[in-house]
């Protein structure tokens, strides 16, 4: 039987990519579609790997997965795969970590920078009136970056890029990453804060780079917000739930927020529904040019792309062929492999 992969909701029609990796003689199954019970439950119950987008692969999924031996997620991060019921069905769940960490990285800080120098703000009120706009004080976000202390929360690989890139602007570096064992602060250089409140207390700029995971949750809340510094910038790349929308509007309504950046929401896409996307939509006076929203797209750019579609396939291809599992991330659940 030859070894068949599932990419159940691939954005690519063609697997050239893909193909180039594992030659012709594996079956690749691309439905392209949205949800679980929409793909034909043969595809499921008949692979022996997954390469999986947004699709959740959640217990109702995995009663399915008759020779699946390997999952791999494709990106970074890796909330929508259960870890635990796929280790014990002795399925291996990896992710792609190193696809698009610079883009992520550039991206955190461009939001900075747009909001420190002004370039969106300014390019909307001259968009809006030629004449009117031709001035700085539409620039409401105004800071002098070199001397001001740039907070990373998750000092992993993004959280590293992003804070070798802000000291380049002379910034000064704190993190917060409690995973980390001493010494990552005294390699860099940098300022380690022992507590979530004492980097926010530090920072003048506050960059989250940690994974989704239940201490992450909602670990922007009203009470943080309270110990930061006033007039900060909040900057989220990571992933939406980190943030309570409700307190990062409450904060820039009240003044303590300078400036909040988010690629990420806690529902994507945005809706209306959240008051917070909505004051931004409405542009409100109180809200204009103190808020960006990206669609998600942190890591993109052709490069990257082809580089998450390559390294996914290559994880899940290389551990059927020949065993070798890299970037594991259910190593602690995995307790017999297929
Ligand atoms: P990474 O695993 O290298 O780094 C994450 C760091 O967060 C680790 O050092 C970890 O110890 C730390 N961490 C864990 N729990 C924490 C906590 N409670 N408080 C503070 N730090 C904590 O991951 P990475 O490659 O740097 O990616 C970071 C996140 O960026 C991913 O989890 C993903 O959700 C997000 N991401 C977003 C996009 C995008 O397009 N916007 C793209 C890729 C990744």
């Amino acid at each position: 039987m030859p070894l068949t992969i599932l990419f159940p909701d691939s954005r690519s029609s063609e697997l050239d990519i893909e193909r180039r990796i594992t030659g012709p003689d594996v079956v690749m199954l691309n439905p392209r579609k949205d949800r679980f019970d929409a793909i034909d439950i043969s595809a499921w119950e008949n692979c022996d790997g997954i390469v999986v987008a947004r699709i959740p692969i959640d217990a109702a999924v995995i009663a399915h997965l008759k020779r699946t031996r390997i999952v791999v997620r494709n990106g970074v991060g890796f909330d929508i795969v259960d870890l635990e019921a796929c280790g014990q069905a002795g399925i291996a769940v990896c992710n792609v970590p190193d696809y698009g960490t610079t883009e992520v990285a550039d991206s955190a800080l461009a939001m900075m920078l747009a909001f420190a120098r002004g370039t969106a703000a300014c390019d909307a009120a001259l968009r809006a009136d030629l004449k009117g706009g031709w001035t700085h004080v539409h620039n409401v976000t105004a800071r002098r970056l070199r001397g001001a202390c740039f907070g990373v929360i998750g000092f992993g690989r993004i959280g590293t890029a992003a804070a070798l890139r802000a000291r380049a602007f002379g910034m000064q570096i704190a993190f917060y990453d409690p995973a980390l064992p001493n010494g990552a602060e005294l390699a860099f250089g940098f300022t380690r804060a022992r507590t979530l409140a004492e980097l926010l207390g530090l920072a003048d700029v506050v960059t989250i780079h940690a994974p989704l995971t239940d201490e992450t949750r909602a670990m922007i809340n009203a009470s943080a917000i309270a110990a930061m510094k006033p007039g900060s910038y909040l900057i989220n790349t990571a992933r939406g739930p980190i943030c309570d929308t409700s307190a990062l509007l409450e904060g820039l309504k009240s003044g303590k927020l300078a400036a909040v950046g988010l690629d990420v929401l806690p529902n994507e896409p945005a809706t209306l529904n959240d008051p917070l996307v909505a004051a931004w939509r409405a542009n409100e006076p109180w809200i204009r040019g103190r808020m960006l929203l990206n669609p998600h797209a942190g890591f993109f750019s052709p490069d990257a792309f082809v580089d998450l579609r390559r390294k996914a396939i290559e994880t899940a291809y290389y551990y059927l062929r020949d065993g070798k599992l890299a970037n594991c991330v259910n190593a602690e659940f995995l307790k017999q492999r297929r």
